[in-house]
């Protein structure tokens, strides 16, 4: 089977005053994450994993933090360009996996909602779609909660149709 498969990383600086956006799920909490787009660590980490898989490059060369066009965009939109570029290759999503890495707030409470709201834009089922919440166990600028990272990996599959 033609199989391919791609890999995503993703980490933003936590800051006061920004809405907290993982996963496409708005998380109440009292920091957010910096950026030119809402900041959405998993999203960008899942958009990257895809690109890797279709040999399409990165989401900073697809979409630079320069352009205007980007500013406070929803990252759930350029989640679904990569998802019509994935369509154009003529692959279907198989499945993806993911890890967040945050100390603060609590993932599990928003892991079915980012679910829902990740496969609806992949068009796959929500059980191809799997969300990981760790902790830094207190270490480093994630443990200092000054940073959320991602990671994602995907596998993708020649479309049927
Ligand atoms: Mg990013």
């Amino acid at each position: 089977m033609q199989y391919r498969v791609g890999i995503g990383y993703d980490i933003h600086r936590l800051v006061q005053g920004r809405p907290l956006f993982i996963g496409g799920a708005q998380i109440p909490y009292v920091k957010g994450l910096l950026g030119h787009s809402d900041g959405d660590v998993l999203l960008h980490a899942v958009c990257d994993a895809l690109l890797g898989a279709i040999g399409g490059g990165d989401i900073g060369q697809l979409f630079p933090d320069t352009d205007p066009k980007y500013q406070g965009i929803d990252s759930k939109e350029l989640l679904k360009a990569v998802a019509d570029l994935v369509r154009e290759k003529k692959y279907t999503v198989n499945n993806v996996d993911t890890i967040i890495v945050a100390e603060e707030p609590k993932m599990l409470p928003f892991e079915k909602e980012m679910r829902r709201k990740i496969s609806a834009i992949l068009e796959i089922p929500e059980d191809r779609v799997n969300i990981k919440a760790k902790t830094s166990e207190g270490m480093g600028e994630i443990g200092k909660i000054e940073a959320i990272a991602s990671y994602a990996i995907v596998s993708i599959v020649p479309r049927e149709d």
